[in-house]
């Protein structure tokens, strides 16, 4: 399905043009307007899901190989010696795009980091409350 008010939409199925990577009859991997380092592309199934709990299992078991296949080109064309595969789900989590999309950011030696928290502090109990309150999130369904 097609949602005819996504811009993804429309750039993964060519109505609005871009700088492609790779296209199958699933996929477009173009390249992001605003990249976070030198060669960040995004990869965009043609069909639309709004995040990754939408995404369609075929389209899932897809996505990481896919990734992975960017990724490796990149390291050898770019001489970027690694690169970060990120996925945004809600705005809380800085999703701006809601046509489920996976960023393959290119690492550089030296570049700053891309995906960076600072690490924090959890008793025991408090680890075993928050397991407990997404084990029951397991067991209900929506
Ligand atoms: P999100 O924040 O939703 O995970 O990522 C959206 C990404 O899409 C951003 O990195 C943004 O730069 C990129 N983006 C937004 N609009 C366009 C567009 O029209 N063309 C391209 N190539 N990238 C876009
Ligand atoms: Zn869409």
């Amino acid at each position: 399905m097609k949602d005819e008010n996504c811009i993804f939409c429309k750039i993964a199925n060519g109505e609005i043009p871009s700088t492609t990577l790779y296209e199958d009859e699933m996929f477009r991997v173009i390249l992001d307007l605003g990249p976070a380092s030198r060669g960040h592309a995004l990869i965009l199934p043609k069909e639309h899901f709004k995040d990754v709990c939408e995404l369609d299992e075929k389209t899932a078991a897809k996505v990481l190989p896919l990734g992975a296949k960017i990724g490796a080109a990149m390291k050898k064309s770019l001489g970027c010696t690694g690169f970060n595969l990120v996925q945004n789900n809600g705005t809380s989590a800085g999703q701006t795009v809601f046509h489920f999309h996976m960023h393959i950011i290119p690492r550089y030696e030296n570049g700053p980091a891309m995906v960076d928290w600072t690490p924090g502090k959890a008793e025991p109990e408090e680890l075993a409350a928050t397991a407990q309150l997404i084990q029951e999130g397991l067991q209900t369904r929506k």
